[in-house]
């Protein structure tokens, strides 16, 4: 039996739909590939409404591949701070180089080249090639397939690379002599507003076409995948404060008293802003897990008594409550301990290390565990 394929006339109801209520955002009439791209990037894992003011000081601060191919990657990371999956960032980043070094500082339009560059996968590429140079490429995300398993009725697993292609496929038969762009993100605007986790089929232009509302399956597609639940850390993070600058200016007994009358809370926070007190801040390695934001050193629990031996940190009050964060992988939960480590001191496990005055700080991308802790 023949795959099904999307008619003529779904092709034109969708796209009537699509003009008639796509939403009104920041990159929707783009036709620069770079800007697309930038768009393309942040709406991986992230909401549109969230990411739009991202994009735009993003945009600000790089308007064009060639200055952000000349940016530090720091200053890429701190604008990115709070849209997460920092790799995004460093990809990005990554891939504007080479772009400025191999195609002339043009956002090739051969899709072996765009899949040739750091960060950019089929979505990617097929997504602001279809856009910014209207070639025929589908761009399959998860809106895509949860309407295309809807319409088809296809119970696979949604994880599958199978059904991804067969999703891939029809969406690909759906071009017609439609503009791709144009059709790509009318499949994904379909499942951002209608076709939702809870479907709107009354309000669905491809009602007439779907397959599982025919028989009554639209809320069991796509198939649900078991998800184990994710692995929880739980450690410890530490205010660290220069041991000799506390101690030469009598500001031991101030700032105990200060952390155990409310530990964690604003009291503390605003001692160390109305002494200006630095705080250390270690960085991450370059590679992996939020790699190269800065972050208060931080161990797990069961090696929180040697760090603090082998450190050779004072305690200045006991550890504050728990600071809980899910990130992709894991969930994290950190409790806040103030400490004075010795001038002379180096934490051996960070090969980057900075005592970073209260008003400074929010300059540097920091995890976001990092900033619920500090408050600040
Ligand atoms: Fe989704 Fe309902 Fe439209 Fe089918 S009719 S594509 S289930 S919104």
């Amino acid at each position: 039996m023949d795959p099904p394929s999307p008619s003529l006339e779904a092709g034109h109801r969708l796209l009537a739909w699509f003009f008639a209520h796509r939403r009104d955002l920041s990159w929707r009439e783009e036709s620069d590939p770079y800007r697309i791209w930038v768009s393309e990037v942040m709406l991986q894992q992230t909401r549109s409404r969230t990411a739009e003011p991202f994009y735009r000081r993003f945009l600000e601060r790089f308007p064009d591949l060639p200055s952000l191919a000349a940016a530090e990657e720091q200053e890429v990371l701190k604008l990115w701070e709070g849209l997460g999956y920092y790799g995004r960032a460093r990809s990005l980043l990554a891939a504007a180089r080479e772009i400025g070094a191999r195609h002339d500082g043009r956002f090739p339009s051969d899709p072996r080249a765009a899949l040739a560059l750091p960060g950019v996968g089929p979505y990617t590429a097929a997504a602001v090639l279809s856009i910014a140079f209207a070639r025929p490429l589908p761009a399959v995300d998860g809106n895509v397939v949860r309407v295309v398993t809807r319409l088809t009725g296809d119970g696979g697993d949604p994880a599958s690379s199978a059904l991804r292609n067969r999703v891939r496929e029809y969406v690909g038969r759906s071009f017609h002599n439609f503009h791709p762009g144009w059709v790509n993100q009318a499949w994904m605007e379909l499942g951002a507003l209608v076709c939702r986790p809870a479907p709107d089929c009354p309000s669905c232009p491809l009602a007439f076409a779907c397959l599982a509302l025919r028989e009554g399956r639209a809320a069991e597609l796509p198939a649900r995948r078991a998800r184990p639940p994710l692995p929880l850390r739980r450690g410890t993070m530490f205010l660290l404060l220069p041991r000799q600058r506390v101690e030469a200016g009598g500001l031991r007994a101030e700032l105990s008293a200060a952390w155990t009358a409310d530990p964690a809370g604003r009291g503390f926070g605003e001692r160390l802003r109305a002494r200006d007190l630095p705080l250390l801040l270690v960085r991450r390695p370059s590679r992996g897990l939020l790699g190269g934001l800065w972050e208060l050193p931080n161990v797990e629990e069961a090696e929180e008594e040697a760090f603090l031996l082998a450190s050779r940190i004072a305690r200045l009050g006991p550890a504050g409550p728990e600071v809980r964060h899910a990130y992709s992988h894991f969930r994290a939960c950190y409790r806040p301990l103030p400490g004075l480590l010795p001038g002379d001191k180096v934490l051996g496990r960070w090969p980057e290390q900075r005592w970073v005055p209260p008003g400074e700080l929010a300059g540097y991308p920091r995890s976001r565990l990092t900033i619920k802790t500090l408050g600040f």
